[in-house]
């Protein structure tokens, strides 16, 4: 790992190291995890949990307000914060400096990008017990054995995605609800999956409490699942997120991609990760093309793992 930290910026190495650790840490700190019993069976009264936004039901345009948003300046931005947001403003100040250092490292690389990430209250999404830590450049646990991804890596996997307005993009891995609360500056069509139902619930109420202030909140369609089999009902997707940790990609998510496509992942082993672009091409035959690129260059990340119903890591098919 060491000489892929010379890629980056000095500035931001120790951010990075902030970053590695260990996962056994994150999870002495929100107690066991819940294996097994994380989606309610079949006859259970929350089995298929669901929040969907009805076809062609107009919903809040989260793109529009983020193209409506000044960003030239930091005045000119917090001077529109204050007229339209009730947002704290040391905090404010905390996500502009957060902005400008993600643009430096290019993990914020289109305007678009950035905008939705100055949208986003991340102080809103952070659990009670870390309160103080917002906008620290690491990842926070949210309880359940889940956390809240690093804000770099958020920004990273966003502007990998290369999000259009029309665009129907779906997550897997709702957590805290903070990169789906981005995503919704993006496109209107964002779906969410989260397997752990006390954190689907959770958040789901968040959304709810949250969406007079944050209207496009009301526009996220979520659903408590396993997000190994994707979205059948919404597919085919332009851009899929997946936010928890699998050694391969799964064929499901990779089917529900629409041809020329995106999906960002972290691939790779339980200790390690490696943020992957995959892109689909579909030739005249059908042949299909997946062209993967390593956004960090070889740098590894560690996110929680994909499970399925029962807990376990899900495994590639025939393993
Ligand atoms: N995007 C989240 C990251 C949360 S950590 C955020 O910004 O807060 C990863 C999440 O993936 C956890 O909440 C975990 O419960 C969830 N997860 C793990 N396996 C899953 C699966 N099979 N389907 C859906 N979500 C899953």
């Amino acid at each position: 790992m060491g000489l892929v930290f010379g890629l980056f910026l000095p500035g931001i190495i120790s951010s990075r190291l902030e970053r590695v650790v260990s996962y056994e840490e994150a999870a002495a700190l929100t107690g066991p995890e819940e294996g097994g019993d994380t989606v309610p069976a079949e006859g259970d009264p929350d089995y298929g949990l669901t929040f969907e936004v009805l076809p062609g039901a107009k919903h809040y345009d989260g793109p529009a307000l983020a193209r409506s948003m000044p960003i030239e300046t930091k005045e000119a931005w917090l001077s529109w914060m204050r007229t339209n947001r009730n947002d704290n403003p040391a905090f404010l100040e905390k996500r502009w400096a957060l902005a400008q250092d993600f643009v430096h490292t290019s993990e914020l690389k289109r305007p678009e990008d950035v905008r939705a990430f100055l949208l986003a209250p991340r102080e809103h999404f952070v659990r009670e017990a870390n309160k103080g830590r917002e906008y620290a450049d690491t990842w926070l646990p949210i309880g359940y054995g889940a956390t809240i991804t690093d804000p770099d890596v958020v920004a990273m996997m966003t502007t990998t995605l290369d999000i259009k307005s029309g665009d129907r993009v779906l997550e897997i891995g709702t957590g805290s609800g903070y990169q789906s609360a981005i995503l919704s500056y993006l496109a209107q069509d964002v779906y969410t999956i989260e397997i752990i139902k006390p954190l689907y619930i959770e958040t789901d109420k968040l959304y709810r409490d949250m969406e007079n202030t944050y209207p496009s909140y009301g526009g996220i369609s979520r659903k408590l699942g396993d997000g190994y089999y994707g979205w059948e009902k919404y597919a085919p997707f332009d851009k899929i997120i997946v936010t928890c940790a699998i050694d391969h990609i799964p064929p499901p998510l990779l089917k529900q991609l629409k041809p020329g496509g995106i999906m960002v992942l972290p691939l790779g082993p339980p200790q390690r990760q490696y943020i992957m672009e995959v892109k689909k091409e579909v030739a005249e035959d059908g042949t299909i093309t997946l062209n993967r690129r390593d956004v960090y260059n070889g740098m590894g990340v560690k996110f929680i793992p994909f499970r399925d119903e029962m807990g376990s890591s899900h495994t590639a098919p025939g393993e």
